[in-house]
């Protein structure tokens, strides 16, 4: 069995021409849609992944705002700065880049974010509405990943969803969106005692590790639905993910690539947090 691939640049691109057209509506009524990045510091991997979300906001016509601040930008100046963005109403979403320097706590820097502004789904109310099945914002990697089940058609209710990795950005909150469309989910962590024994039994098979090419194909049911949510940069320079797509795909029923699986899906899930945000507020 050859695997139907999942191809999230095509999905993306998509889901982002749905959103234009909300935003264009809010337009239409005086409302632009805005979004105000900071990053703190140089970090190289960080000021792409800010540059991009900078772009994606202008391909839909977004307003957005990039706030750069110095690495040793003290605390409480980084608080002041949010909260000038959460009483700022042109912008509608706000995103920190992770990781903050070490002086900073990130927990502060997350619970300072209005939760009517947290378009990365990560304030603890937006978790305990996600937790609670109440979903506001949700987080956009995994909000991404199930964009991509229900665009390629994978049915979710009844089946066994299983999870590997339960970080509070990916695996935790797929977990509890799979079990908000009435999956059965198991979660696997790295104290799992026999891995395989669980994703051989997932009909909805989702890695987030970090472990590149730690899922063999031999560890997949066959015609499960693989999304495989890692990034890992090999040594050749090249992306592979979580999961060894050339013997997952013989296995497996669909699989998403990497790159071009969930990759392309998480910042146009900020896009449509965004739009969403500045609907709530339209009314
Ligand atoms: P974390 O390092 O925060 O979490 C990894 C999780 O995987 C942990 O829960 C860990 O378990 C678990 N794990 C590690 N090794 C094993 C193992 N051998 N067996 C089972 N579970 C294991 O990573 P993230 O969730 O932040 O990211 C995961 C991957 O997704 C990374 O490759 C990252 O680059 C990618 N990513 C991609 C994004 C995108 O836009 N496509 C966005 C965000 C992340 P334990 O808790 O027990 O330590």
């Amino acid at each position: 069995m050859t695997a139907k691939i999942i191809d999230g640049k095509t999905i993306a691109q998509e889901v982002r021409a749905e959103w234009k057209v909300r935003a264009d509506a809010l337009k239409a009524r005086g409302i632009t849609p805005g979004l105000a990045v900071i990053i703190v510091g140089e970090d190289p991997a960080s000021k792409v992944y800010v540059a991009n979300k900078v772009k994606a906001c202008a391909e839909l016509g977004l307003h957005s705002e990039h706030v750069v601040m110095s690495a040793d930008t003290p605390e409480a100046t980084l608080l002041a700065r949010i909260e000038a963005l959460n009483n700022d109403p042109k912008i509608h979403g706000i995103l920190v880049q992770l990781p903050v320097p070490k002086h900073i706590n990130s927990d502060k820097v997350l619970n300072a974010i209005s939760p009517d502004k947290d378009v990365d789904g990560f304030h603890p109310m937006n978790v305990g509405a996600l937790a609670t099945g109440n979903m506001r914002f949700a987080p956009c990697t995994p909000y991404g990943a199930m964009k991509l089940l229900e665009k390629a058609g994978v049915s979710i209710e009844g089946k066994h969803a299983v999870v590997v990795g339960r970080s509070n950005i990916v695996g935790k909150p797929m977990a509890l969106m799979l079990l908000q469309q009435n999956a059965t989910v198991t979660i696997c962590t790295s104290r799992t005692v026999d891995l395989a024994k669980f994703t051989r039994d997932a009909d909805i098979l989702v890695v987030a590790t970090g472990k590149a090419r730690m899922i063999t194909g031999d560890m997949i049911k066959p015609g499960a639905a693989v999304i495989d949510v890692g990034i890992n940069r090999m040594d050749n320079g090249k992306l592979c993910g979580d999961v060894d797509f050339d013997s997952a795909k013989e296995v497996a029923g669909c699989i998403t690539p990497v790159p071009g699986g969930v990759g392309p899906m998480t910042i146009t899930m900020l896009v449509a947090n965004t739009v969403q945000a500045a609907e709530w507020v339209a009314g």
